[in-house]
């Protein structure tokens, strides 16, 4: 058999990785020397030379996305399909096994899967409940705590203080543990941790899978954390083989838990593993991969690696200083035009950014010029509130004791069911150890509300009930279309009054067809329904509808790990944005922040453009920054600054640069400039974003926060300056 092809493409060292007898593997290597390629034709080969059957391989991967993508080079080496092999995320794989080991985990079969959002509201209650000071402690520190915990295995009896402080931490952990279990509910990083227990104390569960996973390959290594690692040795077993990639330079997760020790550890527990490096990078310019080589370079314990490319110098980088974030947005939306006009795709332009709050202002910006974008992470579909009632409408439907979906829709649309009466519901729940949905049901038939209250509460049982019984054997599409009729929600969503309503609606609808193209496995005592709850918590996203577009890709720096682009923009590159202020007394998190920096630089193949505002409001602040610590790390012959960086003291010289008609001295006399925050009577707050004409006929161009841009001549719009 001829089976060069999976070797074609591949230096030495590659081919020697994928083409390994059966061993544990290390491979470990700078970004872009091909450690993804390694692993995609490794399983190619299992298969095709060494005779695995698909069932018998394991991938995985950091990001839905990655693993789709993996799956389709997989398919697209062999020329056949893999659907059968399991590639995934450490969570996609867990909800999996979750489900067909449900009874062994502990869990009902209609366990339903609780988001970060969901969390938050569990743990406000959960501290309500116990009588804390929420103020004291605050519901995300509680989680943060939890999941930390978790993600190192540690269940409430397990952990020992004197700490009075970690006591009541600990107090909080359990009766949210209680709540989650009651209900059958599984937050992100109980899924990774049931399934160790499942793994660790379910020999049966343990061989079966031991027997079937002959070959387990991990991509991104340095970010799996303790949990994640010790499924992989439980896998493993004796008799497996491990096959890992990373690059400890890359380790982002810190502060999520990951554990880039784990490749030291990795080493020790498979001492007859085999560690290969790359060393050539194919995917940047020599500009960029040198200058990134550079920034990296001042962090201290790496392992190390000389990462080298015969390719060629390419462009310099370019760096834009700009006066505030609308600027930066403007400038950018103005170079993503000029490679569009030069022949570009705009699916080859990667906007990276530190924070998800910094992506509105871009979005604006591409918004009104009319280019097309995606976004990742952040503002998923999933998240959105309107789609977040329907879902949870769904999920009651699925399982009356999942509470958080309870308390979300109760009163949504608003029917009457106050908080006093909640507030009774669920006081009977803590007494009787029941979920919301039972305890409201006992008020009810035992009349334990006012007759008003009682009324509301019997409606909504109502209509929860009767969409159960009129959703009997119907299409899933067509049950979540008489969700949003026979809720209220589409007419509520309706009746609003606003732009922000219409787009609600819009979404609404979405919804529907996402349940009517959404094919389910038909996996064992999964409905569709359950199926795709289950997607919209875990693959959130993944899907947008407009995902065959050509559109500009925004995501944040810790989403572009793994992924490559032609044009790559870094954006917000300032001292207190990136590195964040919360990092920057902190060694540990600067240099970490620092990786998320090489990692930014490294997704860049043909041209790297930074820009950094001088002013930035953020969550409502306006905030003046010095330039990012990492862009003076570059050395200055690898940059081309755009232009000299004026101060903001002296904003005459730049800010005339992109007005359209009057000359700035006309612009200054209606009072106003460029870039300033303004209020309208009408409008709210907004940015003065460009005029045009003089005198009493002169028209400005507001980019408001609510409404979004607007012309208004100056004479009558009555705006004030703030
Ligand atoms: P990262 O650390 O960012 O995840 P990586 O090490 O996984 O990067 P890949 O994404 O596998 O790198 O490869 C980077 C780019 O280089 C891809 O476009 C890939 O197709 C290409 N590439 C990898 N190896 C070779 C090779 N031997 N010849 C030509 N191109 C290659
Ligand atoms: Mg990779």
């Amino acid at each position: 058999m001829d089976v060069s092809y999976l070797l074609d493409g591949l230096n030495d060292r590659q081919r020697e990785a994928v083409s390994a007898t059966e061993q544990d593997m290390l491979v470990l290597a700078g970004a872009g020397s091909g450690k993804t390629r390694v692993l995609v034709h490794r399983i190619a080969w299992l298969i095709e030379v060494m005779n695995y059957s698909p069932l018998s391989i394991l991938a995985v991967t950091f990001t839905n996305k990655a693993a789709a993508e993996m799956r389709g080079r997989v398919e697209k080496l062999m020329g056949r399909d893999v659907q059968r092999m399991w590639i995934g995320t450490f969570h996609g794989l867990a909800h999996r096994l979750l489900r067909a080991h449900y009874q062994d985990a502990g869990l009902p079969q209609n366990f339903q899967i609780l988001d970060s959002d969901d969390q938050q509201r569990l743990l406000k209650r959960t501290i309500k409940a116990l009588n804390l000071d929420e103020k004291q402690w605050p519901a995300k520190q509680a989680g943060w705590y939890i999941n930390a915990k978790k993600d190192d295995g540690l269940r409430p009896q397990h952990i020992d203080t004197y700490d009075p402080t970690e006591q009541t931490q600990v107090q909080i952990y359990r009766a949210y543990q209680e709540a989650c279990d009651r209900a059958g509910l599984v937050d992100f990083a109980e899924l990774l941790l049931r399934v160790h227990e499942l793994l660790r104390d379910n020999k049966h569960v343990r061989e079966h899978y031991q027997r079937r996973f002959r070959h387990i390959l991990v991509d991104e290594f340095q970010d799996t954390n303790q949990i994640q690692y010790s499924w992989v040795r439980l896998l493993a077993g004796k008799e497996n083989h491990v096959a890992i990639v990373g690059d400890d330079d890359q380790s982002i997760y810190g502060w999520r838990g990951a554990q880039v020790e784990n490749l030291q550890h990795f080493l020790r527990d498979f001492p007859n593993a085999q560690t290969i490096r790359l060393e050539q990078n194919y995917r940047s310019t020599a500009t960029i991969l040198k200058a990134a080589n550079q920034v990296i370079g001042n962090n201290s314990d790496r392992l190390g690696k000389d990462l080298w490319t015969d390719g060629i110098d390419g462009e310099p980088i370019s760096l834009y200083s700009a006066f505030n974030e609308q600027e930066e947005s403007r400038y950018i939306v103005s170079q993503i035009k000029r490679w569009q006009e030069q022949g570009g795709a705009l699916s080859d332009v990667a906007l990276l950014y530190r924070n998800n709050a910094q992506s509105r202002v871009l979005e604006e910006g591409l918004l009104y010029s009319g280019l097309a974008y995606r976004i990742y992470g952040g503002l998923r579909f999933f998240d959105r509130q309107e789609v977040k009632d329907a879902v949870a409408y769904l999920r009651l439907l699925s399982n009356r004791n999942d509470d958080a979906a309870f308390e979300r829709v109760v009163n949504t649309p608003t029917r009457g069911i106050g908080e006093r009466t909640l507030g009774l519901v669920r006081e009977l729940a803590r007494a009787r150890q029941l979920t919301m949905w039972d305890a409201a049901r006992a008020m009810v038939s035992e009349s334990l509300l006012s007759g008003r209250a009682k009324n509301a509460m019997a409606a909504f049982l109502d209509i929860i009930n009767g969409l159960e019984d009129k959703c009997v054997d119907k299409p899933l599409s067509m049950q979540t279309d008489l969700v949003l009729k026979s809720s209220g929600l589409l007419a509520m969503y309706q009746a609003e009054q606003s732009d922000k309503a219409e787009t609600r609606v819009e979404n609404l609808k979405e919804l529907v067809s996402a349940t009517e193209t959404f094919v389910p496995t038909g996996e064992e005592g999964m409905t569709p329904l359950a199926e795709f709850l289950a997607h919209a918590a875990l693959e959130a996203g993944d899907e947008q509808a407009d995902a065959y577009q050509d559109a500009v890709q925004l995501m944040t720096l810790h989403s572009a790990k793994g992924l490559e682009f032609p044009l790559v923009f870094m954006t917000g590159l300032e001292e207190g944005t990136f590195p964040s202020q919360m990092s920057s007394g902190e060694p540990g998190r600067l240099e970490e922040e620092r990786r998320l920096c090489y990692v930014g630089m490294t997704r860049a193949m043909e041209k790297l453009i930074i820009t950094y505002a001088e002013s930035r409001r953020l969550y409502g602040q306006e905030n003046f920054h010095t330039p990012s610590r990492f862009i003076s790390e570059i050395p200055s012959e690898f940059i081309h600054e755009v232009r000299v960086q004026t101060r903001v003291t002296q904003p005459s010289a730049q800010r005339s640069r992109f007005h359209t008609g009057a000359s700035h001295e006309a612009f200054s006399q209606t009072g106003f400039q460029l870039g300033q925050r303004v209020l309208h009577q009408v409008f709210g707050e907004g940015t003065v974003l460009n005029y045009e004409g003089t005198g009493p006929q002169s028209r400005i161009q507001i980019n408001f926060d609510d409404v979004g841009s607007k012309w208004l001549v100056v004479a009558y719009a009555k705006l004030t300056v703030i």
